[in-house]
């Protein structure tokens, strides 16, 4: 499988081909459904989440990842996902992967907010949309090239 470096590489690269796919799909506001809600904001919202996900929500959540030593003292937060998620079992299935690594995000987040005094049902559903959108998405890719280049390596 790619190590930390080449997935944030690939992942880099198809961010770019996303934002610009988004930006396309923007000025075409009266012919498709989804154009209507997207905005500067909301792919921006989508692109920082994404990037962050890159960097910090990969699904190499489940070992000591570049992507879990990143999270400094705060890894204690991850520590009971890698215990949980033996590599590349849960956190490498496309469903099951993305959706546990939000989970536990969300149970990170949530607090944190409401130590904040932020309400977190008061965000704003276009944020919240546009972030989960932007993490999946490369938690998907990530998975993505670890079966593709598996497949790769197998054929030979
Ligand atoms: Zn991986």
């Amino acid at each position: 499988m790619p190590d930390g470096k080449t997935h944030e590489m690939i992942n880099t690269a198809v961010l770019i081909v996303a934002v610009s796919g988004l930006l396309y799909l923007a000025t075409l506001k009266e012919a498709i459904l989804i154009a209507g809600y997207l905005n500067t904001y909301t792919i921006v919202t989508f692109a920082v989440a994404y990037l962050f996900a890159t960097f910090f929500l990969s699904p190499d959540l489940d070992i000591e990842s570049s992507s879990y030593k990143r999270w400094g003292i705060f890894r204690i937060l991850w520590w009971p996902y890698k215990v949980i998620f033996k590599h590349r079992g849960f956190s490498h299935n496309l469903i099951l992967g993305p959706l546990s690594i939000v989970m536990n995000l969300a149970l990170i987040a949530i607090p944190v907010l409401l130590l904040a005094g932020v309400q977190p049902q008061s965000l704003p559903p276009d944020f919240i949309i546009a972030a989960v959108a932007g993490m999946v998405l490369s938690m998907e890719v990530h998975i993505i090239s670890d079966n593709f280049i598996s497949g790769i390596k197998g054929a030979f």
